[in-house]
């Protein structure tokens, strides 16, 4: 392969925030955004305030995940950008902070090699408002990454990684190139490159000069 294109999902592969999605479609928006102003505040870290957000929704339906899947909206230029790097040989992966419940089937569509997130717990065919297992958070997103890079063996030169926030920090500044994508002041500062654009595909050129790069002798 040629290179490892890892993206951020909530507003970065997508336009809109998995859990905002599944809030609103439980009646419960208005909670959820409280919580997610707190965390922005800083009042809490991102493992709290998802599993706040999550315990919202307990009780809630499953069929509520099929409704939501329905309008994801990705970020214009995102399929095209991942078909491209597929053509050219790339290996792609989203690693998110939202859930696979939601995002699997739209990523196995867009051809996308790995996924790694969060996992809603569901018995009985209803949320239980817990999190199954340890949370995806920052580290857990720089560690995907770089579980990803050994698997396919692709060094660090030739590791794209994009994001919009906070949380993809770590993995911005372990991949060889981080885009900062309509990104907040905390992602822009470690980013070697920031898009403002509306368009993802703006990041192609970005994975041409990764290609063109020579690895690393050891
Ligand atoms: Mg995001």
């Amino acid at each position: 392969m040629i290179g490892l294109l890892v993206s951020d999902v909530d507003s970065t592969f997508l336009t809109q925030e998995v859990i905002e999605l599944v809030a609103e479609h439980a009646g419960v928006r208005e909670r959820v955004e409280e919580i997610t102003t707190a965390a922005m505040r800083g009042e809490l870290d991102f493992s709290q305030s998802l599993r706040a957000r999550v315990a919202l929704l307990e009780g809630l339906d499953e069929s509520v995940l099929g409704s939501v899947r329905e309008i994801l909206e990705p970020t214009p230029g995102a399929l095209e950008l991942v078909r491209r790097a597929k053509q050219e040989g790339w290996v792609t992966a989203l690693v998110s902070g939202g859930f696979h419940e939601v995002i699997d089937e739209l990523a196995a569509e867009a051809g996308i090699d790995h996924v790694r997130a969060n996992r809603f717990e569901i018995i009985d065919g209803r949320f239980t408002g817990k999190v199954l297992g340890p949370i995806v958070d920052g580290v857990a997103k720089r560690e995907a990454l770089e579980e990803f890079a050994e698997l396919h063996g692709v060094p660090r030169e030739r590791i794209v990684a994009m994001g919009d926030g906070a949380n993809d920090r770590e993995m911005l500044i372990a991949a060889g190139t981080g885009i900062a994508f309509r990104a907040k002041p905390a992602l822009r500062e470690v980013a070697d490159v920031v898009l403002d654009g509306e368009s993802l595909w703006d990041a192609w050129p970005h994975l041409e000069a990764a290609a063109g790069k020579v690895a690393p002798t050891r």
